[in-house]
């Protein structure tokens, strides 16, 4: 094979693997579910009928002695690893401390598998030193454990302040540093994911784009935990569909996050469906927290929104705060000051402590 040839053999490869890696997950995780089902029903690990007919099928496919022989080797894999990981997944169902949403953990922040409930705070966008440094200590001080803060705005309008970009990267690292907090920021562009991974510990899709496979591929494969938003006119289906792409290019660190979605009602800027968070973390395992900044679009419903998602077991709120609402280049009429930050998050601690008996069935 010549040098050239090789080469675009090699590139056509890794376009396969991408696809591949996706179909064979999607199988092992289907399958292990078929098997641990058998196995809670007392039947045996293996379905040797189902695994012959399985085999002979994709043996059909070639005549080749080297393939088919690959064919076995490979589906006698699968079959051997779909036990394994569906006793596996016994193991963990069985074992106290992994009871719940399995835990992403994001620096000093816990999401799912009891690590009480996670504060999301900063600015909507950065819009200088200064103003992010008084949004980041407003966080910190009402016990945030991740800095938020868009670098690049998915603005409705293409004239609105569409954020600072790159520029505002080494802000929030800086700003996230100083107040020994996490750092949470919004991918907008595919092709920006590396350079994000590189400066934050968390990466964000938006409801704008919760239905973008590109960026939900880019973003599974950059190495670090996502935050997935719902997207504005999405189903749960279809919000789990979302996180199946990002778990599919190998991220299986993600966390939900619930943001309003468009109705008829007028009373909020969109409507919060708290009953998605316990129906997402039962199909998906996953921590959901809620964002009630974006789902209010007034800062007088914040505070009621937030205190709801607290009351029905949310594993952490994004909020968003600014020191000068007035000023902001984007979200001012949401954004909280830091007093009325710091004074939520007390009713919000009340609310937790008072329901910790409940939850876990002591009272
Ligand atoms: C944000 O959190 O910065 C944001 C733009 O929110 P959403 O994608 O939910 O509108
Ligand atoms: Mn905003």
């Amino acid at each position: 094979m010549c040098d050239s040839c090789r080469a675009g053999a090699r590139l056509t490869i890794d376009r396969l693997d991408e696809d591949l890696i996706g179909i064979l997950l999607r199988r092992a995780r289907l399958s292990a579910q078929v098997v641990s089902g058998r196995l809670g029903d007392g039947g045996p690990p293996r379905d040797d009928a189902r695994e012959a007919q399985v085999l002979n099928r994709a043996l059909r496919s070639t005549r080749s002695p080297q393939e088919r022989e690959t064919l076995a080797a490979v589906y006698g894999v699968l079959f051997e690893r779909a036990v394994a990981d569906a006793r596996a997944r016994q193991d963990d169902a069985a074992s106290p401390c992994t009871r719940g949403p399995r835990a992403v953990q994001v620096g000093p922040a816990r999401f799912g598998g009891g690590g009480g409930l996670q504060l999301i705070a900063g600015p909507c966008a950065v819009e200088d030193e200064a103003q992010l440094e008084q949004a980041a200590a407003a966080a910190r001080a009402a016990g945030a454990t991740v800095l938020r803060g868009g670098a690049w705005k998915p603005r409705t309008s293409p004239r609105a302040f569409q954020g600072l970009g790159e520029r505002a990267l080494p802000l929030l690292r800086r700003a996230a540093d100083a107040h020994g907090m996490a750092l949470v920021t919004e991918v907008l562009d595919p092709a920006h994911a590396p350079r994000v991974a590189e400066v934050a510990d968390m990466l964000q899709v938006g409801s704008r784009c919760m239905h973008v496979p590109a960026l939900l591929r880019a973003v599974g494969r950059a190495g670090r935990p996502v935050l997935l938003k719902r997207g504005m006119a999405a189903t749960v289906e279809e919000m789990i569909s979302a996180a199946e792409y990002v778990r599919d290019a190998g991220c299986e660190q993600v966390v939900l996050c619930l943001r309003g979605i468009r109705t008829f009602s007028d009373a909020s800027r969109f409507t919060l469906d708290l009953a998605a968070g316990p129906v997402l973390r039962e199909r998906t395992g996953l921590p959901v927290v809620v964002d009630p900044s974006h789902a209010a679009g007034r800062r007088d419903l914040v505070a009621p929104l937030a205190l709801a998602a607290a009351a029905s077991g949310a594993d952490g709120l994004m909020i968003e705060v600014h020191a000068e609402p007035a000023r902001a280049l984007s979200d001012g009429p949401q954004a909280l000051l830091p007093d009325e930050l710091a004074a939520l998050m007390s009713k919000v601690r009340a609310i937790e402590a008072a329901l910790k008996p409940v939850m876990s069935g002591l009272d």
